[in-house]
């Protein structure tokens, strides 16, 4: 049973407007309007647990198989920049490949034999399109593909698609909110950092400034908004990364992924390691970073990842990453030791996420003529 000692009422309860040193509680049982997103404080858990999130949405163990469809990004074929992050091997990236969707289809169902193989019961599958930016293609051929995916198995009870936060012109977004009339679909956005200087470290070739245009533009649509963080990035500070932690209530995201940096090899990171230039953050200083970031962030964001890994041939560092249950044995354990959970440390925002108002789209217009009138075309329809 989780230790809740800051609470004086009886189960069920959960925190409100908690400052960083007093931590509220209100009993729900009798209230009529509870929120189901906290209905993981019932269940013992210290964080809203991804894979609680799907079993509770989808009746039981719902997996995501990855999808490549073919897409490049800007950041590579140079519409904002070339070269991609310093973390992202994206040499197969390319604005001439070709995926057929045919082949779109045989990933899927190979991913979800894969899964059935390993896993007795799996009652759904999540499509994710994960490689490359998955936005950034002209609006009918990412309908096309996204509605096969939807379409392919019964199974199939939704749509993950990753994508950058200056590659979501209106049309896109529009689209997006249409196919999650239908079904489950979380847009997966590489925010990382909310400090500039950082993002200029990756070569992500956005700003901060952009991914507020992109929340603020993308919220209340009816899909998910799912930020990644990274904690670790070289130059920035513990207060920085609670800055961030922050900006996750501030912009009302629905989830998130906190990843530790980790290089891998052949990209610039990779090489900045092996040289020596660069060292990762230690293991014990993350696990105490991610628990005061999960302490920061709202109780109703769901936590899809506390740390990111890569397969045992490309990663260089830090090795200690690729023991992800450990890991998330230890995190669980520090929340233990202090007595919190996530949200403990939340402070509300001065203006609620759904009172911001809606900007206009800043798209830069390369993207937006890449996605509109792009000649060649990432997928193809094939005759077989
Ligand atoms: S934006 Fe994403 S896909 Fe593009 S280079 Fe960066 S990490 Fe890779």
């Amino acid at each position: 049973m989780l230790a809740r000692p800051h609470a004086v009422a009886i189960a069920p309860v959960y925190s409100i407007l908690a400052s960083p040193l007093h931590l509220a509680t209100v009993d729900v049982s009798s209230t009529a309007d509870f929120d189901p997103r906290l209905a993981w404080q019932e269940e013992d858990l210290l964080m809203n647990s991804f894979g609680a999130f799907l079993k509770r949405k989808f009746g039981g163990r719902t997996q995501r198989v990855s999808i490549d469809a073919g897409f490049t990004c800007p950041n590579v074929d140079g519409a904002v920049a070339k070269g991609g992050c310093n973390f992202c091997d994206n040499r197969s990236f390319s604005p001439s490949r070709r995926v057929r969707l045919r082949q779109v289809s045989e990933q899927l169902q190979s991913g979800m034999t894969s899964v059935r193989e390993r896993y007795d019961k799996v009652a759904s599958f999540i499509a994710y399109f994960q490689p490359a930016t998955n936005t950034y293609a002209p609006v009918e051929q990412l309908q096309e593909v996204f509605e096969l995916a939807m379409s392919l198995d019964e199974q199939v009870v939704g749509l993950a698609i990753g994508t950058r936060p200056d590659c979501v012109p209106e049309s896109v977004l529009s689209m997006i909110q249409r196919l999650a009339a239908e079904t489950y679909v979380s847009l997966e956005y590489g925010m990382q950092t909310i400090h500039d200087e950082g993002l200029v470290w990756m070569n992500r070739a956005h700003s901060h400034a952009d991914m507020v245009n992109a929340m603020d533009r993308s919220r209340g649509r009816g899909f998910e908004c799912c930020a990644h963080v990274i904690l670790g990035i070289p130059g920035e500070s513990y207060e920085m990364m609670m800055q961030t932690a922050h900006e996750i209530g501030v912009l009302g995201f629905d989830a998130v992924k906190i990843h530790n940096l980790y290089a891998v090899k052949d990209t610039p990171l990779g090489q900045q390691v092996l040289d020596g230039e660069i060292e990762m953050m230690k293991r014990d200083d993350y696990v105490k970073t991610v628990v005061d970031f999960l302490e920061r962030i709202p109780a109703e964001v769901v936590v899809e990842r506390i740390s990111g890994d890569a397969p045992r041939n490309f990663l260089i560092a830090p090795q200690w990453c690729r023991e992800k249950s450990k890991l998330r044995i230890d995190i669980e354990a520090e929340l233990r030791r202090r007595g919190t959970r996530q949200g403990s440390n939340f402070v509300p925002p001065a203006v609620r996420p759904e009172d911001r108002p809606v900007p206009d789209d800043l798209t830069p217009q390369a993207i937006r003529n890449q996605i509109e009138t792009r000649g060649r075309l990432p997928v193809l329809k094939m005759q077989e």
